[in-house]
């Protein structure tokens, strides 16, 4: 029978090793996010975040700022976070308006308060496999789900499926620091299928509902669907739609066609209960450290 990797559970267990060590401390590691425009999928994300962190016993503070806020304007307001000791983590959410030099915005945040470990610090550390460093959330969700349910990553063939600086390429970074034989794809990548039905790992980060079918998948197969789209019933729609003209009935979907695939697969992620969960957890766990290295 397929194993359904439940991301709830593990979250559910994350939070509970969480609440105990701040319990502990006596102190609350404090994280702040910062949101510039209004993305409605971001204040989504936003309130899971949220959610969790009250979970936890962890303080979580939503800055947000207007679309038209300048560059220098939101790298000083970074910057005042960096130096304040009441704060243990900086987020900024993405997606930020286009005007604005996200790679710029991301570095001015402290590598120490780097929760997210997206500065060019924290990847160099992934990229040389050292320990000190933080993890981009998504990925460590992904590593943290495999490993719960012991699923080996040495020596296995891992195709990962997308090359976002966001997911794609910290995740096969991540999976080579673990031994792994990585291969990665993309919008460019000739003849699919035949590729990822080589993994025994294939994670999937591309952002396109069912972009992965049966055709894509072989036995044996543990299969990670990152992916998060919106879909109705008539016609599937990326995240990326219009505004106003988002389904009545929306809902969210994988980039694996999961009912399809589940059918021919030993492990499978579901979306949503999969990734989603993870990388929140994860986010916290990450928090949890730049805590203990602040106080
Ligand atoms: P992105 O748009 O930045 O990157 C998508 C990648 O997929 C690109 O590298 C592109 O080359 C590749 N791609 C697109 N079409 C392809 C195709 N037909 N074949 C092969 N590769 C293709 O997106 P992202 O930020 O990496 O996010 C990917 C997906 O993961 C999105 O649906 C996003 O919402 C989701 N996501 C989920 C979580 C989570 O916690 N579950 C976190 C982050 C992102």
């Amino acid at each position: 029978m397929t194993k359904i990797l439940d991301g709830k559970v593990v979250n559910e267990k994350i939070a509970e090793q969480l609440r105990t060590e701040i319990a502990k401390r006596g102190t609350r590691p404090k994280l702040v996010i910062i949101q510039v425009g209004d993305v409605p999928e971001s204040n989504a994300y936003i309130g899971r975040k949220k959610a969790f962190g009250q979970k936890i016993g962890a303080e979580v503070k939503l800055k947000r700022f207007p679309e038209t806020i300048s560059q220098k304007e939101l790298v000083g307001q970074i910057i005042v976070y960096n130096r304040d000791p009441q704060y243990h983590g900086i987020i900024v959410q993405m997606p930020i308006p286009k005007s604005l030099d996200k790679d710029q915005i991301i570095d001015s945040i402290s590598p120490q308060k780097d929760v997210d470990g997206l500065t060019s610090i924290n990847l160099k550390l992934l990229w040389e496999n050292r320990k000190e460093g933080h993890i981009p959330a998504t990925t460590k969700g992904i590593l943290t789900l495999l490993d719960y349910y012991k699923i080996p990553i040495a020596g296995k063939h891992v195709v990962v499926v997308g090359r976002s600086f966001l997911v794609g390429k910290p995740t096969a970074l991540a999976f080579l620091n673990r031994d792994a034989t990585v291969t990665i794809t993309h919008s460019k990548s000739k003849n699919l299928p035949s590729i990822t039905k080589t993994a025994n790992i294939l994670v999937v980060a591309a952002g396109k509902a069912k972009l992965i079918g049966r055709n894509h998948v072989s036995s044996g197969q543990v299969v990670v669907d990152v992916g998060i789209n919106v879909v109705n019933n008539q016609k599937l729609e990326t995240r990326n739609q219009k505004p106003g003209t988002e389904p009545h009935d929306r809902k969210i979907v994988g980039d694996v066609d999961f009912e399809s695939v589940r059918k021919i697969v030993t492990a499978i992620t579901p979306v949503p209960g999969g990734i989603g969960p993870m990388t929140v957890a994860s986010l916290f766990e990450n928090l949890l450290e730049t805590y203990k290295s602040q106080t």
